[in-house]
């Protein structure tokens, strides 16, 4: 145990002294009162009279019952007391003060020299027995000694006071310490717990006591707490305060089987106890004392903010600095083993318009969506990180061939198939993946993410939402992809776009019953380029709007150049992009350039994807019925290649379904069934919509065509897309004929 010495040393002051012990002449001596008992007057008064003369306050009874009636009413310090006193003597007034418990001292002054007396005297608590005749040195010698001895009294009752209050302060600080505070003995077992460890760990404050440290401290750091446990060291620990965690009540002692509720994190420091051993003038070890503070809160705090700074806070994917680290690890480990991994580049397709059209909470929401349904396709090692906006990365640590990855790159596009459903609207998105593998494209981090985007961009130029293996020979094609971007800027302004127009025909006469206009850039260096090639990337710079409306300002104008020179009665096509669709005063532009050409709505068919017309459906519906209102007609374009059905189209206001290309290319044969052609070409007609056949090459292909009574045709083997002066020329030809 600590003995007195240590617990006073951690700072706490003794109580001051009030009166230096044993001063000769202190002032205090008129404060002493005693008490004169005598039956002899004369002998009580002149001793009396002589402490009065010393300073102290003296009264004198004249006998023992003078002296019983002072003391009932009075209190003396110090009486000097005769024995020998008739009727009431002094033995009778001892004994009256020791029943009373009066705390007087008493010297006895007696004519008795017998030593039985003044045995009798002291045992009764006398202070003194002084026998007459006295010399007056004697008396004050004696009486100044009873005074010194009760001030010593009173300092050593103050004392103890002081240490029994000065006790029940500290029980009641350790007691009350938001930290264990405990001690060990030699061996190490708890020798004190203070009260705090019952609502820690559960435990009774008894119920430690005698047990060895190790019953609380997790199986698996014992290591690390006996370090601090077993402290032998005086000063504080030196060291940062060692973390382990320790065992709550109950919890199951085998290390694996531990769950976090059943343990708390803590930090503990401990100093060495010593003892002075008096024989020897050594000190011995007997044990140590601590604190053991509860570190979970903060630990939670500190995993939070390590989460943080690798974590992407918008959708608690890891971030490009957790992913850099993982792929590390993942290349070293491929690079030891021998084996292949694979890097994706995951980019949302058209993510910008709807951010810019259903507003950035939403955007929000989706990304959070797309990322839950990313990581459904993924396993457990492989890391989906959010390196961007809509740009993610997905690291696959294990990869036996190119086939695996093509797997997930086409489990996770079909994941996203499915519509997202964002505050009651119905989204819609697509997704870009490119994929670069370790070894063949590349052996570095930055190299194997910058092959990755690449292989990303290339899907992206070719009509997006689906997946591309890197290739070196996309190389030259990016350094391609960034100078028209950088020439795009100044396409518009220079003039340098054009449009064709290719003719739309009915499938039995091959009347031209509308054009389709389509755009080109001829670029000063590069030549005539098709829209495949720079459309997607227009629209990637928010620059597809600006274009957009030339395009269709300049089809209006050239029709209505064309209307001058008599033709008439045929419609005419316009592409949009799914962002024109979403500027506020989309439905105004396309009036107001009706109105400067003076061309009757009827005339004009906009062509809108499939997939633009199901992004954000109400928002397009209101614009849909716009145009309706002014005859302007609508025509949904790649019909067949996104997600929508028929029924769901229905609900819109359109006019004509154009079948993609890619359904008519498979067309080899006039006997082939093509169900779903037909089925299309039947539905649109039951739903009272004009349908057109694109990409028609072959003569097969337009017969077949005809024989399920596909009312129009556009492609190759009818027309190429022809300029604005031989379109003229055809349709003053057609129309005559
Ligand atoms: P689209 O709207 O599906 O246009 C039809 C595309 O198919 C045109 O390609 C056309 O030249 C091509 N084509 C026509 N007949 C045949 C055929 O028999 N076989 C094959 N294989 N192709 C045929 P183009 O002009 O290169 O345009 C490509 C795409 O670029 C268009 O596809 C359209 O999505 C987009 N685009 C073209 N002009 C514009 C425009 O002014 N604005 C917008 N937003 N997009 C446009
Ligand atoms: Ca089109
Ligand atoms: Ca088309």
């Amino acid at each position: 145990m600590v003995s007195n010495k240590t617990w006073q040393a951690t700072g706490c002051e003794l109580p001051k002294k009030q009166k230096a012990q044993g001063s000769s002449k202190d002032n205090s001596r008129g404060e002493v009162k005693l008490l004169v008992v005598d039956d002899e007057p004369r002998l009580c008064h002149s001793l009396k009279e002589l402490l009065e003369l010393q300073g102290y306050q003296c009264e004198a009874a004249i006998g023992g019952v003078a002296a019983i009636q002072a003391l009932q009413h009075t209190k003396y310090d110090i009486i000097l007391l005769d024995l020998n006193m008739p009727g009431v003597d002094g033995h009778k007034v001892m004994q009256f003060i020791k029943d009373r418990q009066l705390q007087s001292d008493v010297i006895i002054v007696s004519g008795e020299s017998n030593f039985k007396e003044a045995a009798w005297a002291l045992q009764q608590g006398a202070h003194d027995f002084l026998r007459k005749p006295y010399a007056n040195g004697e008396l004050l010698h004696s009486v100044k000694g009873a005074i010194q001895k009760r001030q010593l009294k009173a300092e050593n009752s103050r004392m103890q006071k002081w240490l029994s209050d000065s006790e029940r302060r500290y029980r009641f600080l350790v007691n009350n310490s938001p930290d264990i505070i405990y001690m060990l003995d030699e061996k190490g077992c708890f020798s004190f717990i203070n009260n705090r460890i019952s609502c820690l760990l559960g435990y009774n404050n008894d119920e430690l006591l005698g047990k060895h440290y190790s019953e609380v401290v997790h199986p698996h750091d014992l290591i690390k707490a006996h370090l601090t446990f077993d402290e032998h060291r005086i000063e504080p620990n030196p060291r940062p305060n060692i973390e382990f965690r320790i065992m709550k009540k109950g919890a199951k002692s085998l290390p694996d089987n531990l769950f976090e509720s059943q343990l708390v994190t803590v930090e503990l420091n401990a100093v060495g106890v010593y003892e002075d051993q008096e024989e020897t003038n050594n000190t011995q070890f007997i044990g140590t004392y601590g604190v053991i503070r509860d570190i979970s809160e903060r630990k939670k705090a500190e995993a939070i903010i390590n989460h943080q700074l690798y974590h992407d806070v918008l959708t608690a994917l890891p971030n490009r600095v957790l992913l850099r680290d993982r792929l590390d690890i993942a290349i070293l480990h491929a690079k030891r083993n021998g084996t292949m991994l694979a890097v994706m580049y995951l980019d949302l397709d058209g993510f910008k318009i709807i951010n810019d059209s259903l507003g950035h909470m939403t955007g929000d929401e989706l990304l959070q969506a797309v990322a839950q349904r990313l990581r459904l396709s993924l396993r457990e090692g492989d890391t989906l990180a959010r390196v961007g906006g809509d740009e993610f990365n997905l690291l696959l640590p294990e990869v036996n061939c190119r086939e695996d990855a093509a797997v997930i790159a086409r489990k996770i596009i079909n994941n996203l198939k499915q519509s997202f459903e964002i505050d009651g609207t119905e989204i819609f998105i697509g997704l870009s993946i490119g994929i670069a593998l370790y070894p063949d494209d590349g052996d570095q981090i930055d190299m194997l993410i910058k092959n990755a985007d690449m292989a990303m961009y290339h899907i992206k130029g070719r009509g997006k939402n689906g997946y591309e293996f890197f290739s070196n020979n996309m190389l030259g094609r990016i350094s391609r992809h960034n100078s028209l971007e950088n020439g795009l800027h100044k396409a518009l302004e220079e003039n340098q776009f054009v449009l064709m127009f290719q003719p739309q025909q009915t499938a039995d006469t091959g009347e031209i019953v509308g054009v389709e206009s389509l755009i080109r850039w001829q670029h000063p260096e590069e030549g005539l380029i098709s829209p495949i090639d720079f459309i997607s990337l227009a629209e990637e710079t928010g620059q597809i709007t600006d274009i957009g409306e030339w395009v269709l300002r300049t089809a209006c104008a050239e029709y209505s150049r064309w209307r001058e020179q008599g033709i008439e009665g045929i419609k005419i096509a316009v592409n949009l992009s799914a962002a024109q669709l979403y500027r506020a005063d989309f439905v105004e532009t396309v009036l107001s350039i009706l109105e400067e050409n003076q061309m009757p709505g009827e005339l004009l068919e906009l062509e809108i994807t499939e997939n633009s017309l199901v992004q954000d459906i109400e928002h397009v519906v209101e614009k849909l019925r716009q145009l309706a209102k002014h005859g302007i007609r609508v025509a949904v374009d790649d019909f067949g290649t996104g997600y929508s059905s028929l029924c769901y189209l229905q609900s819109l206001p359109l006019n004509t379904l154009k079948i993609d290309g890619s359904f008519i290319n498979t067309i080899k044969s006039t006997d082939d069934k093509h169900s779903i052609i037909s089925a299309i070409v039947t539905m649109a007609k039951d739903m009272k919509l004009g349908v057109i056949a694109e990409g028609v090459e072959t003569k097969t292909q337009l017969d077949y065509l005809r024989s399920i009574g596909c009312p129009q045709v556009q492609g190759y083997f009818l027309s190429y897309p022809l300029s604005a002066d031989n379109t003229l020329e055809l349709l003053s030809q057609s129309q005559i004929h």
